[in-house]
């Protein structure tokens, strides 16, 4: 049973898991190196309050269920750590192996990476078989999923307890039953993503009618382009660059760089700003 969570990283992704996790009546402690970060996160958890009372949800208990920390002795007692710091291999690692020190043989450390595979980190944990990945995707209540993936050594047990905390946290729980490198939402978005940017960035067709055709054609709600308006056009940059590095794709290199000028050189970077492909 899982009573008390530590998040470990109180970003972006951090203040969404941390309020998630509060409002389903859990003890939550988020815990990040900056003190500006977690002054943030604590207003952002203020706004996510305000946006559920609007839904009608009383958010009182919630925001007294979360306390924030810069000290990470503070996970001790945690039944479970979601680990959501910055993506790099080796600052995870670091803390990772922090963590084995401090932590109880019986909790579970779970990781938010987006890109990593739990196999390139479970050394660094203690009891690897209490080690797994844990995706959220952003936003985390409006997606309303989590991946689980663990690694060769994960406990089934460990998945099973995990499987019943999504559902807890009022998420559907999506289980990987081998490792796959951006889970399975990514390994089916990306492709497509890049597909319309090819498209639009070779000059095919507006990226206005590359959406209209996709939203007539599969009955969806949204087309490529207002997806990657949702992502943040920084978060598909960083993804164009790093995957026209590894393929040696000049011409992905040269979308990446068209993508940076003609967009977020002029400050146009997704609907979290107003404004992208389209405003907001
Ligand atoms: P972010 O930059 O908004 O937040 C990362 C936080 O980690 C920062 O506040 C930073 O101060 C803190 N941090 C760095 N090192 C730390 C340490 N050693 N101990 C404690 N805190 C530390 O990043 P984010 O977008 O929230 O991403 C966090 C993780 O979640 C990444 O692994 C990312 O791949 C994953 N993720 C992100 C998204 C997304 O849409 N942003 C979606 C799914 C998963």
């Amino acid at each position: 049973m899982i009573n008390r969570v530590g998040v470990i990283g109180g970003g972006t992704l951090g203040s969404q898991i941390s309020w998630i996790i509060a409002l389903s009546n859990i003890g939550v402690v988020v815990i990040d190196v900056d003190d500006g970060i977690l002054g943030k996160c604590k207003y952002m958890h203020e706004e996510y309050a305000k946006l559920f009372n609007e839904k009608g949800i009383d958010t009182e208990k919630a925001l007294n269920n979360i306390c924030y920390s810069s000290n990470l002795e503070d996970v001790k007692n945690c039944d479970l750590i979601i680990e959501s710091i910055i993506e790099d291999l080796e600052i995870k690692k670091d803390l990772f192996k922090k963590l084995s020190v401090i932590v109880d043989k019986k909790t579970i450390i779970a990781t938010n990476t987006s890109t990593l595979l739990p196999s390139e980190l479970k050394d660094s944990v203690k009891n690897n078989e209490r080690f797994l990945a844990l995706h959220f995707a952003n936003p985390v209540w409006e997606a309303g999923f989590a991946e689980i993936m663990g690694h060769e050594e994960t406990a089934e047990e460990v998945i099973n307890e995990i499987r019943e905390f999504v559902k807890e946290i009022n998420l559907e729980p999506v289980i990987l039953e081998k490792q796959q490198r951006g889970y399975l939402i990514n390994a089916l978005l990306i492709p497509w993503l890049s597909s319309a940017q090819k498209l639009y960035f070779e000059g095919v067709a507006d990226y206005k009618e590359i959406d209209k055709i996709w939203k007539l054609a599969t009955k969806s709600s949204l087309g490529p382009f207002e997806i990657m308006d949702i992502i943040g056009l920084k978060t598909i940059y960083n993804v164009m660059i790093s995957d026209a590095k590894r393929l040696k794709d000049k011409r992905l290199l040269q979308r990446a760089e068209k993508l940076k000028k003609d967009f977020l050189d002029k400050g146009l970077s997704g609907r979290q700003s107003g404004k992208g492909f389209y405003e907001y």
